[in-house]
């Protein structure tokens, strides 16, 4: 395939509006971004003073090898330093992934709607892609096993998933593990893992000891709220990480964001506090659909999926007037919803109200 139809298969990622630039359209004082599952709380102050005292140090490149932040995460998942590659934020794994592994010979499988990502790194790879759609807002577990043929090598997986915030059982993806030949990566992408209240869900950091095919991918820019940072990780059998590793640029986690996710991990108590404060803040969307009779996919993260059976792009765009960004549905694959990031309690009261007005 030539250049330009390689690259006009692709579509630029088009991440929530950014606070400025709706500043700047609308001549607004205030902004309420609740468009990208950021955390509405910050992150731990614990991580503000680790930078603040380490400034000085970026004239160096980081460690390549994050040594004292994969010290710190072994011990913190209970598993061996030789189990984990880091990442420039989950993004980056997927992208040295699908590097690593996916060609123009290669199938590779997933679920839509589901996280962008998996499909426009192997559109960049030229895979052939099968995406098999949820069913009632879950992964179609049956249909994906069917969908493997002699050329599958990855399968991505995303629990809790983005934008439905469904998450798979346990008694679920055990028997899906069992079916996928060996040869075969599964790709368990959990980057809203600490989210999840479910008591259904599965330890799948013990589930990477008993199936060599499987990499768990996490990252701190949800819960631990350094999104701006960019640190995700990927935990796997050493034959996993080993094979990957040679597709990871050498910097790609930053000197700050290593110091930053040490100081987070140190902080359990922030994410226990801004879990709870989650599940609350969920609890007045629901209350609120329930009120106004409308469609919602109970969540296991920091966002709700809401249907409003009209086009989600004038939802979205009566919101932005109002000074509050969401996402439209449009671009997830739910052209009549928005998907909305769970604020803090007045961030989430001001959002309803607005809706309620829009109503
Ligand atoms: N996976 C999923 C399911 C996501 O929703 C996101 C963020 N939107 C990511 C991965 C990427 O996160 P990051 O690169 O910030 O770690």
């Amino acid at each position: 395939m030539r250049w330009k139809e390689q690259l006009l298969r692709l579509t630029p990622y088009q991440p929530g509006r950014s606070i400025d630039a709706v500043k700047k359209q609308f001549n607004l004082e205030k902004i309420v971004k609740l468009a990208s599952n950021e955390n509405p709380f910050g992150c731990s102050t614990g991580v503000s003073t680790a930078l603040q005292s380490n400034l000085s140090s970026l004239a160096i490149y980081p460690d390549g090898y994050a040594t004292q932040l994969r010290e710190k995460l072994a011990e913190f998942l209970g598993i061996n330093e030789e189990e984990l590659i880091l990442g420039n934020g989950s993004d980056n794994l997927i992208q040295i992934i699908s590097r690593s592994l996916l060609h123009p010979n290669a199938s590779t499988i997933m679920a839509t709607p589901s996280f962008s990502q998996y499909k426009h790194n192997a559109i960049i790879e030229g895979a052939v892609i099968k995406e098999l759609p949820l069913i009632n807002g879950e992964h179609n577990l049956d249909e994906m096993l069917a969908a493997i043929d002699e050329q599958t090598n990855v399968i991505w997986v995303c629990s809790p998933n983005n934008p439905t915030a469904t998450y798979i059982p346990e008694n679920k993806l055990i028997p899906f593990l069992d079916k996928v030949p060996p040869h075969i990566l599964v790709v368990l992408d959990e980057a809203y893992y600490e989210y999840v209240v479910a008591e259904d869900y599965y330890d799948s950091i013990n589930l990477t000891r008993k199936y060599e095919n499987l990499i768990v991918l996490r990252t701190f820019s949800k819960i631990y709220g350094m999104a701006g940072l960019r640190v995700g990780y990927g935990v796997a059998n050493r034959t996993i990480i080993k094979a990957l590793e040679p597709a990871r640029e050498p910097f790609n986690a930053n000197s700050l964001g290593q110091l930053a996710a040490i100081a987070a991990i140190n902080d359990q108590e922030f994410v226990e506090v801004c879990k709870e404060k989650n599940r609350q803040g969920l609890t007045q969307f629901y209350d609120f659909c329930e009120q106004n009779q409308l469609d919602y996919y109970p969540s296991q993260t920091n966002f709700i999926l809401i249907d409003f059976k009209i086009d989600g792009d004038k939802v979205f765009q009566y919101l932005l007037e109002k000074g509050f960004i969401v996402r439209s549905g449009k671009a997830l694959g739910f052209p009549t919803a928005v998907r909305v990031t769970v604020g803090s309690f007045e961030e989430n009261v001001g959002v309803l109200q607005a809706l309620s007005d829009f109503l």
